[in-house]
């Protein structure tokens, strides 16, 4: 076959330059046609659209034909044409095909249309040539851009945080142990506790649930960093919104108050959707028709709005309110308790109808490093809600009083020979300051429409899952 350069298929589809020659590589997703004539749709990832290659059966060998099934991968040469079915303008008639690998129609899992969600977990290594799985993966990688733009254009400095922590104090839940020990072997001292002297790093070490208070340390000196790194939390919460390996984006701006810590967020998320609207508009639309046809409308509702801002207090008594009333919620409500999901989502949902910033929540549920008010009962921490979703921002301004953060830490029984680092900013040119935390994949939960968010990473792990 004749040697040409490959033009990828998104580039194919918007071209007008008829009877050029070309070269298309790709898979074939469906094959059609009669005796004489067939149509494969072939598609290369660059698109969710697929290019039509026209084969005139009787130039070609039989047996070659034959390999041409769903799956199989082509190398296509052929003469760019205007199409005349509707939707796309250009198609290819094939003047020379190679078949570069076969996909046995018998064994080969992706007939066609069809499958469950819930089936095309079980074959995540495949799931990718699917159209659903292909538009989700192209908008994850276009949010990822639109983060870095958004922080490298607003002065941001993007800054990496460890994976290997040596601290257990980062106090966003259970965490996996990292370490080189025979755990068949374990060297226990006469208490049974473990001697981590001989394990790699010398002492207990995890794998990082947050980036957040290194962060802090670079916000400290640069004045406006982010993290945007893998996170891991063992919680055995089985739920459509939790992994135990996730990503997540964390700036850390010194001199912010929690309101300029507002309208970052509030500024960061509209950025993103608008990004979404603009870049991956194929995409959408299509999961769109797919799973949810409303999805369009709320990513551009948030945009219209303004965020509602208001205390955890006040949100209580909208909540007690809807008790009263009768509404049922599965889990109690009342001042102290943490939010569930279903709390958050019906205070965007149902009350307010757009998405909600809860501040000032008590103290007790909360991390340490919150920033203390002076009611003595809460804390400056902002959670940021949204439909579907419920909690897809944490965030807070920063205690940057030593004494208070101190005590504070010993209250939690936080050991300092573990946070001296971190109370070190407090003693050295402490400063008030302020972030959050952006759940990478909540974010492509609500920009997708998807419901799982097994269905928005790759290869999701969660509790008996790690599969591929
Ligand atoms: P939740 O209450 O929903 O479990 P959290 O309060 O434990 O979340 P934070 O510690 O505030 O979460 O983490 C910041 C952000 O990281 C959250 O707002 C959310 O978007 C995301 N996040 C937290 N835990 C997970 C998880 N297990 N899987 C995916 N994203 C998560
Ligand atoms: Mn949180």
């Amino acid at each position: 076959m004749e040697k040409i350069s490959r033009t990828k298929i998104v580039d194919v589809l918007s071209r007008s330059d008829f009877g050029t020659s070309v070269n298309v590589k790709g898979w074939v997703r469906t094959r059609r046609g009669s005796k004489q004539v067939n149509f494969v749709a072939l598609n290369d990832g660059s698109t969710i659209n697929n290019l039509q290659i026209v084969i005139d059966l009787a130039k070609f060998d039989e047996e070659m034909l034959k390999l041409i099934t769903t799956g199989s991968c082509l190398s296509v040469n052929g003469t760019l044409v205007e199409s005349v079915g509707q939707g796309q303008q250009a198609e290819i008639h094939a003047t020379g095909i190679e078949v570069l690998g076969t996909a046995d129609h018998q064994t080969y899992p992706l007939q066609k249309k069809g499958h469950s969600i819930e089936f095309l977990r079980e074959i995540a290594h495949l799931r990718p040539r699917t159209n659903t799985f292909g538009a989700v993966f192209r908008i994850r990688h276009h949010m990822a851009m639109a983060i870095h733009r958004f922080f490298h254009e607003r002065g941001f400095f993007y800054f990496h945080t460890p994976i290997i922590t040596g601290s257990d104090c980062e106090g966003a839940g259970q965490m996996f142990q990292v370490t080189t020990m025979n755990l068949y072997d374990l060297k226990k001292d006469k208490n049974g506790s473990i001697v981590y002297e001989d394990d790699f790093f010398g002492k207990q070490t995890s794998l990082t649930v947050s980036g957040q208070l290194e962060g802090e340390l670079a916000a400290m000196a640069l004045g406006a960093i982010y993290t945007f790194g893998p996170t891991f939390r063992a919680e055995n919460s089985n739920t459509p919104r939790h992994l135990a390996e996730f990503w997540m984006i964390e700036p850390e701006v010194a001199f912010n108050e929690i309101e300029e810590n507002m309208d970052l967020a509030e500024d960061f998320i509209k950025y993103c959707v608008q990004w979404a609207l603009d870049n991956c508009m194929d995409d959408i639309r299509f999961l769109n028709n797919m799973f949810d046809k409303e999805l369009i409308a709320r990513l551009e509702g948030v945009l219209k709005h303004n965020f509602v801002r208001l205390p955890y207090t006040e949100g209580i008594e909208i909540l007690e309110k809807a008790v009263a009333d009768g509404y049922k919620f599965e889990f109690p409500i009342f001042w102290g308790a943490d939010l569930a999901s279903e709390h958050e989502r019906y205070l965007v949902e149902e009350h307010f109808k757009r998405p909600v910033i809860l501040t000032d929540y008590p103290k007790e549920i909360k991390a340490f490093y919150m920033k203390q008010n002076e009611d003595g009962k809460t804390v400056r921490a902002m959670d940021v809600l949204f439909p579907k979703i419920g909690e897809i921002i944490g965030g807070s301004q920063r205690e940057e009083d030593y004494e208070k953060l101190r005590t504070r830490t010993a209250e939690m029984d936080i050991p300092e020979k573990d946070i001296w680092w971190y109370l070190d900013t407090r003693r050295f040119g402490t400063a008030p300051h302020s972030g959050f935390g952006l759940g990478f994949e909540r974010l492509l939960l609500f920009v997708t429409g998807m419901a799982n968010i097994r269905d928005v990473i790759p290869f999701p792990r969660t509790p008996n899952n790690v599969e591929f």
